[in-house]
């Protein structure tokens, strides 16, 4: 074998230099000098009695080395995060180089105390630069530690309601900033600020539905930017209400007149169902995707009161069908289907014009499946009114219409046996009885009397 001056093999020659070729590469990647980060998932401004801190730890190169997280106050570091990484191996393998950290604080754990206080975090990568201590990542966050919940003040006395109908509640919170309003049961109705001068009086319309027993649990609730809650009850009555009962008599005439139409919205042009069994999805499924297309068109209210005194009625109509009425279908005979019936139907002349109830601002102006050409007013802080089944639409969506202005003609689009209007109220995405809108006694006892108490009062 051939031997070189320092009396070894070539082959070990060549390992030996390659060794110290590689391990010369490997000193020099470790010297790299890009600074590991930590980056929170979301910005911290404020903190309540707990909070859940996470973030990324990263170094692309080299690979983490030590997180370490603390708060400091009045002069005292809590370590709330500290944890070492192993290095990578000679070929860089195995290195941590992206670690979740999620955190519980407990600030009475931890002995913090409300006030401001320093996020302070730090993060070392395994490179060799100084002197082997490795490149460091260091922030700082200004924060503030709140755990006292907002206080809420309820102004308004008492809330005789109706099963399926409104309230407002009008109530003063102790801090700004707060998700403030009324619950029912599993309902949440937000409060808006707005109304009267002081920006910490919120008023809050909200509903009883037809579906919800009189023994619904009502308070008011805010929740403050550090998650801290408060909740406070409400004095309140809930009348129960007996909704009626209809039987609706599906036709084969009925059938062919209003399925077709349908037939595209449901997929079901080709299907050899029969029209019986395509009503009944008609009658299900899309009434529920036209009331969640309502619902939706409902979740952004402008935080104004548009609307002055009772709500208009179609003039000259007569009744044909009752909000919260429990209709069950029949067909030759049999029960095929039930629903509740979300809005009031009023017969008028054909192709009356119909006017919009109360002053408002256009939500929605489109066809809605079932209920056809559709108009939704929004009357302000979360109250709408609803016209279906229209022939034409006069009004383009964010128009401002005023009380009695034509919004449109009556007509039996969508899901219609006839021509008429059929109306409904709106209170956050909750259907309300009408009849309370259009009595003006009732809107005096439940919202203007209410409003001007605390306007006269002054003392907000
Ligand atoms: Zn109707």
């Amino acid at each position: 074998m051939a031997k070189n001056k320092f009396g070894l093999a070539k082959p070990l020659y060549i390992l030996i230099a390659l060794l110290l070729c590689g391990s010369a590469v490997f000193f020099i990647l470790r010297l790299e000098g890009e600074t590991p980060l930590f980056q929170l998932e979301n910005p911290i401004h404020t903190i309540g009695s707990s909070y859940t801190l996470k973030g990324w730890a990263s170094d692309q190169k080299s690979g983490l080395r030590r997180v370490w997280i603390t708060i400091f106050q009045g002069g005292k570091e809590k370590i709330i995060f500290d944890q070492t990484f192993p290095p990578g191996g000679f070929f860089g393998g195995d290195a941590v180089q992206k670690q979740l950290v999620s955190v519980e604080i407990n600030v009475d754990a931890i002995g913090l105390s409300d006030g401001e206080a320093l996020l302070r975090t730090a993060v070392w990568d395994h490179s060799y630069r100084g002197w082997g201590a490795g490149n460091q990542g260091y922030a700082e966050h200004k924060i503030l530690i709140d755990t006292r919940p907002a206080t809420i003040d309820v102004l308004t006395r008492s809330h005789n309601l109706n099963q399926g109908g409104a309230g407002l509640a009008i109530y003063r919170v102790s801090e700004p900033g707060t998700v403030n309003g009324v619950q029912v049961a599993d309902n949440f109705f937000p409060g808006y600020a707005g109304f009267f001068s002081d920006p910490n009086i919120c008023i809050a319309f909200f509903a009883v539905s037809h579906k919800q027993a009189p023994k619904s649990q009502l308070y008011v609730s805010a929740t403050d930017p550090a998650g801290n809650v408060c909740r406070t009850g409400l004095a309140y009555y809930i009348n129960s209400k007996n909704f009626k009962q209809d039987n609706i008599i599906i036709s084969d005439a009925f059938l062919r007149r209003n399925i077709p139409q349908f037939e595209h919205a449901l997929n079901m042009e080709n299907s050899s169902a029969s029209l019986i069994d395509k009503f009944i999805v008609v009658n299900r499924d899309l009434r529920r995707a036209s009331n969640i297309t309502l619902e939706n068109a409902c979740k952004k209210s402008e935080p104004k009161k548009y609307w002055e005194g009772p709500f208009l009625r179609l003039p000259h109509s007569a009744r044909r069908a009752g909000f919260a009425a429990h209709r069950k279908y029949r067909y030759k005979g049999k029960t095929i289907d039930k629903q509740v019936h979300l809005g009031i139907d009023l017969a008028a002349t054909a192709h009356s014009p119909v006017p919009a109830a109360n002053n408002g601002r256009v939500a929605l102006a489109e066809y809605v499946n079932i209920y056809g050409k559709t108009v939704l007013l929004d009357h302000g802080f979360g109250l709408f009114s609803m016209y279906g089944h229209l022939s034409r639409i006069e009004v383009a969506r964010n128009q401002v219409v005023s009380k009695g202005d034509v919004i449109g003609f009556t007509g039996s689009t969508g899901l219609a046996g006839g021509d008429h209007l059929h109306y409904a109220m709106i209170v956050g995405h909750t259907f309300v009885n009408p009849i309370e809108w259009w009595d003006p006694n009732w809107i005096k006892h439940n919202v203007t009397d209410k409003l001007n108490e605390i306007k006269r009062a002054k003392v907000y």
